[in-house]
């Protein structure tokens, strides 16, 4: 996505450890605008896989699947890592080794809100080595609905996370692919 990539290059700032930080548009403040952008091209890659709801992990991939979910006129649950107190104990879990905190959280959805009738949509912001992303596809197939899909806003392609995936079948649509952040500069994958 063109528009995607020239915000990259633009307003992103690459850090030790292959970190891309996009807090001007995406993991801290958010460009509603380019959210819709980003909504409306991952409505038009998933909208013949009869989606019924979407999946992603608070709190950077909510905004994108919000809009997602806007276009393809899905719901969206988002996971959560932190136990709620109006949270009831009916929930199904996974742990996600998270790559940037280096901690490991115990992500939860209420059972009410995916089912075996579900053909799920995985969205998030960032696919480094794919922790989060199967943690989601765990709690799909706990719940006995089926993974038909993976939107991902910035994938880093030069990491496990997109083999992950495509190694399981499961289609894989990422909106900008990185191949290099070396010498703090950001080349994408052609
Ligand atoms: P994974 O589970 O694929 O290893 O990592 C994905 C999660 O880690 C994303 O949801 C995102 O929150 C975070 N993440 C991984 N790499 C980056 C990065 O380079 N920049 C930012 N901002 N977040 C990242």
């Amino acid at each position: 996505m063109k528009i995607l990539e020239e915000r990259i290059k633009s307003e992103g700032l690459v850090l030790p450890d292959n970190i891309l930080k996009v807090d001007r548009f995406l993991n801290h403040q958010i460009d509603p605008k380019l959210m819709d952008q980003i909504g409306a091209e991952f409505a038009k890659l998933f909208k013949n896989d009869r989606i019924t709801r979407i999946l992603t992990v608070e709190s950077s991939g909510i905004a994108p699947a919000v809009f997602a979910g806007l276009h393809l006129g899905v719901p969206v649950v988002f996971a959560r890592k932190h136990k709620s107190l109006t949270h009831n104990s009916n929930v199904y879990s996974a742990d996600v080794y998270s790559y940037t905190k280096q901690v490991t959280n115990q992500i939860s959805i209420d059972e009410r809100f995916v089912n075996a009738n579900d053909r799920v949509l995985i969205i998030d912001d960032f696919l480094a080595n794919g922790q989060a992303v199967l943690g989601l596809l765990k709690i799909i197939n706990d719940a006995g609905a089926m993974a038909c899909g993976v939107g991902i806003v910035i994938e880093k392609s030069f990491q496990d996370g997109h083999k992950l995936i495509t190694d399981r079948g499961i289609k894989l649509e990422s909106l900008a692919r990185i191949k290099s952040l070396s010498g703090n500069q950001v080349t994408f994958v052609k």
